[in-house]
């Protein structure tokens, strides 16, 4: 008898970005095949509660890991995995940081679009869905109706976006695409289980639509500004000083956007609009 999949959220304490102090990882399957989907940070304790919830769950040792993306908060626990064999997964765009953060463990595989992967006889849709970082790998789970967001979603607040790496363009036709799928719920890079996807969503996209006004209206009243002063006067309460460099390079990538639209001009380090 095959078993229906279980997704289990497992997070990892990791030294990612206030109010989030752990990471998410995600074990789907069932007693007979199972994956991994991100692998936390390289510290004992990975391995530790990864096993514990294998045990506890009756799953299968993983035989896939699929990377969304190779951040240090996601990456890097692979590390920790090796004695399962697996084979790696990420997107092509993110080989050389993902080779970066897993080595000595050389052996990836790649994903893209539309790719799927087998597991307890489903088919998992996995979806280039770029934004966070140019080669985020997002997995759609079609029994379950759930999405696997990486960094594109988190639970508390919204994710950074920050050039090179991050493309605000990319990442609001990102959201504009997962929305478009039949989701109960969505499981985020950080944070618990979000369970209005649909809502959640559209507060992100708006979040943002909302920041590129507040951007294009203090440079209508200020004419010329720094990426620095964007940020001091848009981000008036920040759960913590080190959380300024994120948002900085969220005004960032905002400005990028911008000026690909053509309404954005830089001189120097000074942006205004045109
Ligand atoms: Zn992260």
């Amino acid at each position: 008898m095959i078993t229906e999949l279980k997704i289990i959220r497992v997070p990892i304490q990791t030294p990612t970005i206030l109010p989030h102090t752990t990471t998410n990882c995600y074990l789907v399957g069932n007693e007979e095949e199972c994956m991994l989907v991100d692998a936390g940070y390289d510290v004992p304790e990975t391995k530790q509660l990864l096993e514990k919830a294998i045990a506890e769950n009756k799953l299968a040792v993983p035989k896939y890991i699929v990377l969304t993306h190779s951040h240090p908060d996601h990456a890097p626990g692979v590390r920790q995995l090796m004695h399962w064999s697996p084979i790696v997964y990420c997107h092509q765009k993110e080989k050389q940081a993902t080779l970066d953060a897993i080595s000595p463990w050389t052996k990836l595989a790649f994903l893209n679009d539309g790719d799927s992967l087998t597991i307890g006889n489903e088919e998992i849709t996995i979806l280039h869905a770029p934004g966070h970082t140019s080669g985020q790998l997002n997995l759609y789970i079609p029994s379950l109706k759930v999405l696997l967001a990486g960094d594109n979603i988190v639970a508390e607040g919204t994710s950074w976006i920050g050039p090179p790496d991050g493309d605000m363009g990319d990442y609001l036709k990102t959201l504009t695409r997962l929305k478009q799928r039949d989701l109960k719920k969505i499981g985020p890079g950080h944070g618990v289980w979000v369970e209005n996807p649909y809502e959640h969503i559209e507060f992100v996209m708006n979040r943002r639509l909302h920041r590129e006004n507040q951007i294009k209206s203090l440079l209508e009243k200020h004419k010329q500004l720094t990426a620095e002063n964007l940020t001091r006067m848009i981000y008036l309460e920040l759960p913590h000083p080190s959380v300024f460099e994120f948002a900085k390079r969220t005004t960032e990538a905002h400005l990028v956007k911008l000026i690909k639209e053509g309404t954005v001009i830089l001189e120097d380090t000074l942006y205004s609009l045109i």
